[in-house]
């Protein structure tokens, strides 16, 4: 059985040229990058070159990129070491909506002494610029970071991110997004934004995991969190990870030069093809912040009063990867707080999973889906009828 893979917000597949980068890396240049010599040197130069095709494919200089260990690492990097750099300053800025990596980390920071606002977003799940320019004209002498996602992970929707920065900016109050479901997907140009800090992961644009990116605006001061070396201009102790910062660099090439194809308009008619039939076919279906701009490639999708996990597992039965914005917890998916958030009701929430698209989802994978996914709720619905 052919798998269909519609999970690409997870991760998506590692492209070829990626692979056969990594591997020459490891084969040919597989010396320190700290060494003097020729093979160091060697390896020096092809962190140069990815640094440059990352930089390019954001719009920011070489030197305002620092690599790290992927996503979480770099939000952790942007919160962690600005809250640091700033002592006078207590205060953080985030939503209820971000991913974990940055939600957690608030609420892991809150026992030290650092206070949470959690903004509110409308419910379409965004955060609006009138909103968070009252918050400061507050608060804005207490905030050390506001850090809004750029677009949503489980729903695709985006957050006017320009906005908000230059809301931030007129307030005099940094600010960093979570760009990992962005970069490489929408065209980005930071340097003419009021974007301070932005946070983004090779596994997201068919690339490989385990390694990212942090935009730090020149003259910004940051404490690095991974001490131990001048490495990255001494924000990022530890020898680089040559292969993947090469795998990453090749990733950022291919994502470049498909953001110039009609590429993205053809990916959002697709998606809104496979949303338009699975509503068709399928009685009481939603989309999940429908009327909002939101990423080409995401559906988030309500089928109640069933249960995500029961058509995930179903799904994988017959060949369809998919997901749900939900955390596992004793064997049971929580509804996610991300759909709550929107005040999506609790049963569509519950009912809710995630398929999502890369640049190589095919309209045949599309076809399939469309079948199999009204199969499989059909028969849920069925049994659930059944058991009364
Ligand atoms: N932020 C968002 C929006 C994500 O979707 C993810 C990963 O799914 C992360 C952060 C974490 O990135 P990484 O997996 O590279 O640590």
């Amino acid at each position: 059985m052919d798998l269909i893979y519609l999970d690409n917000n997870a991760t998506t597949r590692p492209a070829d040229a990626v692979v056969e980068a990594m591997v020459e890396s490891m084969r040919a240049r597989w010396a320190n990058p700290s060494s003097v010599h020729r093979f160091g040197q060697s390896a020096r130069q092809s962190i140069d070159q990815a640094r440059r095709k990352v930089a390019d494919l954001i719009g920011c200089r070489p030197r305002e990129l620092v690599f790290t260990g992927g996503g979480t690492e770099s939000i952790n990097l942007a919160i962690r070491g600005v809250l640091q750099s700033n002592p006078g300053r207590r205060v953080l800025v985030s939503s209820r909506l971000e991913h974990s990596a940055v939600r957690e980390l608030c609420e892991h920071l809150e026992p030290d002494g650092v206070e949470i606002i959690w903004i509110a977003c409308d419910d379409d799940g965004i955060v609006q610029p009138d909103r968070l320019d009252d918050l400061l004209r507050n608060r804005g002498d207490e905030v050390a970071l506001v850090s809004l996602q750029w677009a949503n992970n489980e729903t695709g929707v985006i957050n006017p991110v320009e906005q908000l920065a230059t809301v931030c900016r007129r307030h005099g109050v940094l600010f960093h997004t979570d760009a990992v479901q962005w970069v490489g997907k929408m065209p980005t140009d930071i340097a003419p934004t009021a974007v301070d800090l932005l946070s983004c992961s090779a596994h997201k644009m068919h690339g490989p995991k385990g390694v990212g990116a942090l935009y730090v605006r020149r003259g910004l001061r940051l404490t690095p969190q991974m001490i131990g070396g001048p490495h990255e201009r001494s924000l990022r102790g530890g020898t680089e990870h040559v292969a993947g910062i090469v795998g990453m660099g090749v990733a950022a090439e291919l994502a470049q030069g498909w953001l110039e194809t009609d590429g993205p308009s053809r990916m959002a008619a697709l998606r809104d093809d496979l949303e338009r039939r699975l509503l068709e076919r399928i009685d009481g279906a939603a989309v999940n912040g429908a009327s909002a701009p939101r990423l080409w490639n995401t559906s988030s999708m309500a089928f109640a009063p069933l249960e995500a996990e029961a058509i995930l597992l179903l799904l994988s039965e017959r060949g369809l990867c998919a997901s749900a914005g939900a955390a596992c917890s004793s064997g049971s998916l929580d509804p996610s707080p991300v759909l709550l958030a929107m005040g999506v009701p609790p049963e569509q929430a519950h009912g809710s999973i995630r398929l999502s698209l890369s640049r190589e989802t095919t309209e045949s994978e599309v076809e399939a889906a469309c079948e199999i996914v009204p199969a499989v709720v059909e028969k849920l619905r069925r049994s659930w009828i059944a058991a009364g």
